[in-house]
């Protein structure tokens, strides 16, 4: 990696202002009934860079089409990483980011692995703070709405050769988002999938990547068809240690108060939403281990009562119970299927501090405007 805080190279954003940004009306009324990512703000920050140069050419322009050409390299090699955030509006008007200094060092360590260029810290901040700057106003107040932040870079060399590429892009799009599961607090059904793994040892499993994603949406589909709502997966080594769902992580709450998740082994992404919620279990005087869990372990200790909550946790969905869980041979309902004490409680106590209700003791939020 390097140096990741850097503070010397960001300069100014210079602004393209959108030529018809919405009207206030258009704009109400595209913040009506959110759902998630499917809305976008006027404008868009953007970073290039290439070999010669380094980063360069900071703006926020229109949010639009990005031109390309057909031999850029991201359409056909995937170097393409990404991370999620949310801009919170607190009821006294101020907007809010949760520990975005988190999602710029794991964007670097996830370029890392792409071998993609590192965006610096400091520029990663200032794009968000320069897109606000013009679309404030899209960060919606209803309750459990937010402004989420989708910042991405792409490998746009134009060369079929491959190569870590020489031409890369950072952008970052806006989208003021509803809950990310409509319906409040549901509990979600798991399968645990036996013939898919979405990591294995030494590959990109701690890399947030589209590939990645891309890699998961048939098992999706085919517990979707059996009814069921996420993919839980397992390690691809022996297929019998829990790793995290599709797109979050996971973890279960034992009869007498400990807390369990998988250890940080390289394949798992590591959750800002998790390291959050291991410290305020931790305060809650709740005793969090970290290590390997069985998939075993947890099919008895859910049949028999020894474990009493699931949940999966991550920046789009916060903190999600888990209600029902199989897979070929077996299916358990964990505790009686609704929402458990812990679940709710850390869910509320996390949200509290980033919707401002709760009192931020450990200096997550950082306020843009
Ligand atoms: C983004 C992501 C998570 C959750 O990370 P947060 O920082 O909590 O949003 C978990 N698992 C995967 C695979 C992810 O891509």
């Amino acid at each position: 990696m390097t140096d990741t805080l850097d503070s010397s190279t960001s300069e100014a954003f210079r602004v393209v202002r959108h030529p018809s940004p919405a009207t206030d009306e258009e704009r109400a009324e595209k913040l009506r009934d959110l759902a998630f990512g499917l809305q976008f703000t006027d404008h868009m920050a953007r970073v290039t860079w290439d070999a010669e140069q380094g980063w360069h050419d900071r703006r926020v322009e229109p949010y639009g089409p990005i031109p390309m050409d057909p031999a850029a390299s991201v359409l056909h090699y995937a170097q393409e990483v990404f991370e999620g955030l949310k801009a919170y509006r607190w009821a006294d008007g101020s907007i809010h980011l949760f520990r975005p200094e988190a999602n710029a060092l794991r964007l670097q360590r996830s370029a890392a692995r792409m071998a993609l260029p590192e965006l610096s810290v400091l520029d990663f901040m200032e794009s968000i703070r320069s897109l606000l700057a013009l679309d404030h106003a899209w960060v919606p107040e209803a309750d459990g709405t937010s402004l989420y932040l989708r910042p991405f870079l792409i490998g746009t060399d134009v060369f079929l050769g491959l190569r870590p590429p020489k031409k890369v892009d950072y952008l970052l799009i806006a989208s003021p988002s509803g809950p990310y599961f409509a319906g409040g607090v549901k509990p979600v059904s798991i399968w645990v999938e036996r013939d898919f793994h979405r990591a294995g040892p030494g590959g990109t499993g701690a890399a947030k990547c589209g590939g990645n994603y891309a890699a998961s949406l048939l098992p999706q589909v085919k517990a979707y068809e059996r009814g069921f709502d996420q993919v839980l997966y397992l390690d691809a080594a022996t297929g019998s240690v829990l790793e995290e769902l599709g797109g979050m992580n996971v973890f279960a709450v034992r009869r007498d108060g400990t807390v369990l998740t998988p250890v940080i082994n390289g394949n798992i992404l590591e959750g800002i939403t998790r390291s959050s919620i291991i410290q305020l279990l931790e305060d809650n005087e709740l005793k969090v281990v970290e290590r390997d869990i069985t998939l075993a372990e947890l099919q008895d200790g859910i049949a028999e009562g020894e474990i009493t909550e699931v949940f999966a946790c991550g920046t789009a969905a916060i903190v999600t119970p888990v209600g029902r869980m199989a897979s070929s041979d077996f299916e358990v309902t964990v505790g009686d299927g609704q929402p458990g004490p812990v679940t709710l409680a850390v869910r509320d106590r996390l949200m509290g501090v980033q919707y401002g209700r709760v009192e931020d003791t450990y200096g997550w939020m950082e306020r843009v405007r």
